[in-house]
């Protein structure tokens, strides 16, 4: 991996995430090594991805380099590698351009898409956790209306123009009301040729709200903008199957569709070596209050991937960014109190609330003393969004992109630059 032995202890960090990259900051002030390794040469902001995938923004936009924010840092060394295994009794960890030794290691490795075993679904459904899968999901939003104008066969054109999204979260909420937008503002320009009248946008729901980690009344203001803009919700009804075709559910509701996004559910990206005592039921590797891992104390885990699992707080905290920066930064302060002798403090989650924007104008946020909806509701979302992307040129384009389309109705990344197979998913 061509890194140099110090006289420093090593603090290797896997990904560079939001709670990698809090971290790394912290330790930028420290007297030891950091070896951060990311498979992705980029930061990426998941909460734009939707942008991105409904023409909204440019992925560029909402990627940063991982270089960049670390090139002050004269302690640290950035590898661009995929790391397949911890061997946590010799110290070490396997990659695809190397073995490295640690002295403490830090895994920080988010998560992924959460299928819960269903092959069907993982080969046919979209996905959106990266920028690739963005970018196929764009592509293929395109690709199925320009099919939709050539076809003559109607119940095809219908299954084209059919968009179903599983799961109801600030994601599933988050897309449908930006394809909403797409339906009633563009495609009627785009596709003066095309009854775009068929577009229906499907979102379904395995409990009895949408909006579930949030409160009440924001679950009801959402599904109220959204019924609004005309998206069909269907509450109480869990998916079964998409065979690519034909979304099967629990109720005699079926969907003939060319598009079944599938955002119900996230686990751990866990990595091999780790034991299976100390993984969760949703893949997550169980840490105390400090973020140690119980087994191996020179083995920490912060953000997504990690359940700090406590006698308050036996489920770990939710997998959201203000967690994943927060244990970022603790643990950044806690190596250095171990580093000098001194005893950990634990971690405490100050909850800065949850919000989700449901297209032009309207937005539900709760916060911990209040709670308000709307249009104000909807600046706090694009300031909060603008505050926590990395990179001051992200944030003016960002900015200006948002302006732009604000004032013209429009998104004009709607581009297939890489037109979408299905076969190519295991490129991701
Ligand atoms: C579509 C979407 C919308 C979201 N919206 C919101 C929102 O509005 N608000 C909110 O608070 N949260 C939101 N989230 C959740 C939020 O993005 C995550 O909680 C947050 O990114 C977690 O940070 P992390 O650092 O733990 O993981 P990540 O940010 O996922 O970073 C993990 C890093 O590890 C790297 N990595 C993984 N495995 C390996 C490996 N084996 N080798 C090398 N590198 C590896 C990855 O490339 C990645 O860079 C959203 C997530 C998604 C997918």
């Amino acid at each position: 991996m061509n890194i140099n032995q110090t006289s420093n202890p090593r603090i290797v960090i896997i990904g560079g995430g939001f709670a990698g990259v809090s971290l790394a900051k912290v330790l930028s002030k420290q007297d030891v090594q950091v070896v951060l390794l990311d498979k992705h040469n980029y930061h990426n902001f998941q909460p734009l991805l939707y942008q991105v995938s409904t023409g909204g923004l440019e992925p560029d936009s909402i990627a940063y380099p991982i270089r960049k924010i670390l090139q002050d840092y004269s302690n640290f060394q950035f590898r661009l590698a995929n790391v397949s295994e911890i061997d946590s009794a010799k110290n070490n960890i396997i990659t695809d351009i190397g073995d490295l030794k640690y002295d403490y290691l830090v895994i920080a490795s988010g998560s992924e898409t959460n299928y819960f075993g269903n092959t069907s679904i993982e080969t046919n459904s979209m996905a959106m956790k990266t920028i690739p899968q963005a970018l196929n999901l764009r592509s293929l939003i395109l690709e199925n209306f320009e099919e939709a104008l050539l076809t003559t066969n109607l119940q095809d054109r219908i299954a084209l123009m059919n968009f179903v999204i599983v799961g109801a979260g600030p994601t599933g909420v988050e897309l449908a009301g930006a394809l909403a937008e797409i339906k009633k503002g563009i495609l009627p320009k785009d596709y003066p040729d095309l009854d775009t009248r068929l577009v229906q946008i499907n979102l379904v729901q395995s409990g009895n709200r949408i909006l579930k980690e949030m409160s009440e009344v924001a679950s009801e203001k959402a599904e109220a903008f959204l019924e609004n803009l005309g998206v069909n919700i269907w509450k109480n009804t869990r998916v079964s199957n998409y065979d690519g075709k034909t979304v099967t559910t629990n109720t005699d509701v079926t969907f003939k569709t060319a598009t079944m996004i599938w955002a119900a559910g996230v686990k751990g990206a866990s990595i091999k070596g780790i034991h299976a005592d100390d993984l969760s039921r949703s893949n997550r590797i169980i840490v105390n209050e400090f973020n140690q891992l119980k087994t191996c104390p020179n083995i920490f885990a912060i953000g997504d991937i990690a359940q700090v699992e406590t006698a308050s707080n036996p489920n770990g905290y939710p997998m959201m960014a203000q967690p994943a920066i927060q244990q970022g930064k603790q643990l950044g302060y806690n190596l250095k109190r171990l580093l000098e002798g001194l005893p950990l403090t634990p971690f405490i989650y100050k909850d800065k609330g949850a919000m989700a924007t449901v297209g032009r104008n309207k937005a539900v946020v709760d916060m911990p003393k209040f709670k308000f909806q709307g249009v104000f509701a909807w600046f706090v979302w694009m300031f909060v969004h603008l505050f926590f992307l990395i990179g001051f040129r992200n944030r003016i384009i960002v900015f200006i992109n948002w302006v732009y389309n604000y004032i013209r109705f429009d998104r004009e990344a709607r581009l297939i630059i890489r037109p979408y197979k299905k076969k190519l998913k295991s490129d991701e």
